[in-house]
């Protein structure tokens, strides 16, 4: 039976495939706050080792990289966040730590774009984040590299530059929660399923883009994104 919409169907997002002509379809965007403990320490929070907390995104703020990302409204603070990001061929629930990396697909390397500005107002105030991390275009991705060509990426450099200077610069092996840990964790509180993008948290050294901006970063062993900051 053919279904017909009363207004016209969303097209389903997706983000290129290294090395294929297959595209990869996005179901749901988590990301992993503060993984890093020199950024959730720049941001005033503790280091220590506290369960990762998540938040979400909608899953059409993909934009592919080599695209001018709109400047979003509402904002004198927009800040970038380089993050390493996973991409789940497989679902599941109350996945094991041991088990949780079957799960994946491949990897890519994602700008978990902040209205910095707007966050710090709902924490003040004890508001949900979504305008300050859901916003349309909100997350610029590389083409994912599937793990048959990347592995899992566990340590290696992970980097940041605005008009080719260096901002963000960490290490993998720095994150708080491994890939394997955040995925475990992550199906205890929502049913995983193939088309999950996880955005694996940013080390530090983030800071605010403006319109005309030029933004490269990277992952080693997994590619490079880049994308240009247009206005309004
Ligand atoms: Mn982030």
């Amino acid at each position: 039976m053919t279904v017909e919409y009363a207004v016209p169907a969303a097209p389903r997002p997706t983000v290129e495939v290294a090395g294929s002509a297959l595209v990869f379809p996005v179901r749901r965007i988590f990301c992993v706050a503060r993984n890093y403990a020199a950024h959730a320490r720049e941001m005033g929070m503790g280091s220590g080792r506290a369960p990762p907390f998540f938040f979400t995104k909608p899953a059409d703020a993909v934009i592919a990289s080599g695209r001018a990302v709109p400047y979003p409204s509402r904002t004198r603070n927009l800040h970038h966040e380089i993050e390493l990001v996973v991409a789940l061929g497989t679902g599941g629930r109350e996945v094991g730590i041991d088990a949780a990396l079957v799960l994946v697909f491949g990897y890519a390397v994602g700008n978990d774009l902040t209205r910095r500005d707007v966050q710090a107002s709902a924490k003040e105030q004890g508001h949900p984040w979504d305008a300050a991390k859901g916003f349309d275009h909100a997350a610029p991705i590389s083409p994912i590299v599937p793990v048959a060509r990347a592995g899992h990426p566990a340590a290696g450099r992970i980097w940041l530059e605005v008009n080719g200077k260096l901002r963000q610069q960490g290490d993998l092996a720095d994150m708080i929660w491994s890939v394997p840990e955040i995925i475990a964790e992550l199906s205890t509180w929502f049913e995983l399923a193939p088309g999950d993008l996880i955005f694996t948290g940013t080390p530090a050294g983030v800071g605010p883009l403006v319109p005309g901006d030029h933004v490269q970063g990277g992952v080693d062993g997994v590619g490079v994104l880049e994308h240009s900051m247009a206005s309004r």
